[in-house]
C-alpha cells in the first residue's frame, strides 16, 4: 500500500479536517529547495516548509555538523548540567541580536518560546510585588497553539473553543501610517483601567494574517508607549528572526528595541525543533535572587538539544556568509521585479514585501480554508510548487539559496493561477 494510504489508519495531521481534506502527500525527499514525493513528483518548496529551510533542505553543512555532533554528545538534562554548543550558541546569537539582548532561554518550538516570554513579562511583575494580569496584542496576530500563545493570537477559526480559558488581553490594530493617534488614545485608555504586564507583537510582518505588514514608525511609537509606563514589549520574531526581512531581525529595523524575543523557525534552518526566548538583563535581574520561588520555573525535556544547538549554530554561521548575504539581496530584487510586473494584472488588488517575504492580495474574496483557496493550492501543486494561499493572499517566503530558474517557475505559476480563478 502507497504511502498516503498507510497514513490514514492512525495519524491525526495538524490543521487537518479530515473529512473534508482526506489526501496527504508522501514526500520522501527533499534537497535543496525540492520536494519529492513517493511517486517521484517534484515541487518546488516555495515556503521552505514553513519557513525553516531557508539554507535549503538537507543542507550537507548543516547536516555534517550535526552527524558529527551526535556521535559525541546527543541529550542532556540543561538543569544543572551546560555543553559547548549551548554556550557557543549563545554567544553567537548575543552578537547579532539587538544590543539590549543578554540572556538566552531554550525551548523546542515557537509556541513555547511566546509562552515562557508572556510568562517571563507576568513574572517580572509579580517578582516586584505587583501584580500585572493583563497583555495587549495586535488585532490579527498569531503567536502559536498552546494557550497563553493563543491568548495573544486572535485567529478564531483555530481559537474559538477555548477563548473561556484564555489570558486577559486588550487588542489594538496594527500602526498603518495613519492612525498612530488613535492606537496611543487606545493605550491611554487600556492602561487607565487595566494592569498591563506585556505587549506581545510580531514585528512588521504579521504571518498567519497572511503576511500583513505595517509601519515601522508606529511600532516605534507604541513600543516607546510601554517602555514608559514599565510595559514588558515581547517581539516575536519566529517567523521575522534569520534574515526574513532583509536584516538578521525586524527588531533592527527598529530604534526601540524588545525586552524579550521570541525564535524558532529557521533558527535550526529546518534540520532540528528548537526555539529560544531572549531578554535583557533588567528582566532576568527580576528572577535572580535567593528566594527558590522568584526563579522562572520552566523547563522541557529538550530544552538545549546539543543536537539542535549544533544545528542552530551551523546555521548562523551560513546567514553571515556572504554567499547568503548575496542570496538574501538576490531574492529580494527578484521578488521587487516580479511585484512591479503583477500589480499590474487585473486580478491582482494589491502587493507587499519585507525582505525575502513576497505577497499578493487577490481581487476576489476567499475564505481562509474555502472551495477556491482549494483549487488554487491544487493548482501550485500540479504545477509542481509548494505553495500555501492564505485565503486570497498568495505569498513567497523560499529559501535563501533558492535558484533564478526556481523563482522564475513559481512566479509563472502564479501568474497562470491568476488566469484560471
Ligand atoms: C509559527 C509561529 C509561531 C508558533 O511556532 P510553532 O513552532 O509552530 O509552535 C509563533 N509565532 C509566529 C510569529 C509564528 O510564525
Amino acid at each position: 500500500m502507497k504511502l498516503n494510504q498507510r497514513d490514514k489508519s492512525h495519524i491525526w495531521h495538524p490543521l487537518t479536517q479530515h473529512k473534508l481534506h482526506p489526501e496527504t502527500i508522501a514526500i520522501t525527499k527533499a534537497k535543496g529547495c525540492i520536494l519529492t514525493d513517493e511517486d517521484g513528483n517534484e515541487y518546488i518548496d516555495a515556503i521552505a516548509s514553513w519557513y525553516t529551510s531557508m539554507y535549503g533542505h538537507c543542507n550537507n553543512y548543516i547536516t555534517n555538523r550535526v552527524a558529527t555532533q551526535m556521535q559525541q554528545l546527543d541529550q542532556i538534562v540543561f538543569s544543572g548540567f551546560t555543553h559547548e554548543p549551548a554556550i557557543k550558541l549563545s554567544e553567537e546569537l548575543i552578537k547579532i541580536l539587538p544590543e539590549n539582548q543578554n540572556k538566552i532561554f531554550f525551548s523546542d518550538n515557537g509556541s513555547t518560546a511566546v509562552e515562557i516570554g508572556i510568562k517571563m513579562a507576568l513574572q517580572y511583575h509579580f517578582n516586584q510585588g505587583e501584580k500585572r494580569n493583563t497583555l495587549i496584542a495586535f488585532e490579527d496576530g498569531f503567536h502559536g497553539d498552546t494557550f497563553g500563545a493563543m491568548s495573544v493570537s486572535s485567529l478564531s477559526v483555530y481559537n474559538g473553543p477555548f477563548e473561556d480559558f484564555f489570558i486577559d488581553v486588550k487588542r489594538i490594530p496594527v500602526p498603518n501610517g495613519k492612525n498612530h493617534l488613535d492606537i496611543i488614545n487606545r493605550l491611554e485608555t487600556i492602561i487607565s483601567k487595566n494592569k498591563i504586564a506585556g505587549f506581545v507583537y510580531e514585528p512588521l510582518v504579521q504571518g498567519a494574517a497572511a503576511m500583513k505588514m505595517h509601519n515601522a514608525q508606529g511600532l516605534n511609537q507604541i513600543l516607546q508607549f510601554c517602555k514608559t509606563h514599565h510595559i514588558i514589549t515581547i517581539a516575536d520574531e519566529v517567523m521575522t528572526g534569520f534574515g526574513k526581512t532583509g536584516k538578521h531581525f525586524a527588531s533592527l529595523h527598529l530604534d526601540t528595541k524588545p525586552d524579550v524575543m521570541c525564535l524558532s523557525k529557521a533558527l535550526t534552518g529546518g534540520l532540528m525543533p528548537m526555539a529560544i526566548t531572549t531578554c535583557t538583563q533588567n528582566i532576568y535581574n527580576a528572577f535572580y535572587s535567593d528566594n527558590m520561588g522568584k526563579g522562572l520555573f520552566h523547563a522541557h525535556t529538550y530544552s538545549a538539544n546539543p543536537l539542535a544547538c549544533t544545528a542552530a549554530l551551523a546555521s548562523l554561521e551560513l546567514l553571515q556568509s556572504t554567499e547568503i548575504q548575496n542570496n538574501i539581496k538576490r531574492v529580494i530584487a527578484s521578488h521587487q521585479k516580479f511585484g512591479n510586473h503583477i500589480k499590474q494584472h487585473p486580478k491582482v488588488k494589491s502587493i507587499r514585501q519585507t525582505g525575502v517575504i513576497f505577497a499578493l492580495d487577490l481581487n476576489i474574496e476567499m475564505e481562509r480554508y474555502g472551495n477556491l483557496r482549494d483549487k488554487l493550492l491544487n493548482f501550485f501543486m500540479t504545477s509542481g510548487i509548494f505553495l500555501r494561499p492564505l485565503g486570497s493572499t498568495i505569498y513567497i517566503q523560499s529559501a535563501y539559496v533558492i535558484t533564478d530558474k526556481q523563482l522564475e517557475k513559481i512566479y509563472k505559476v502564479i501568474e497562470n493561477a491568476l488566469n484560471i480563478i
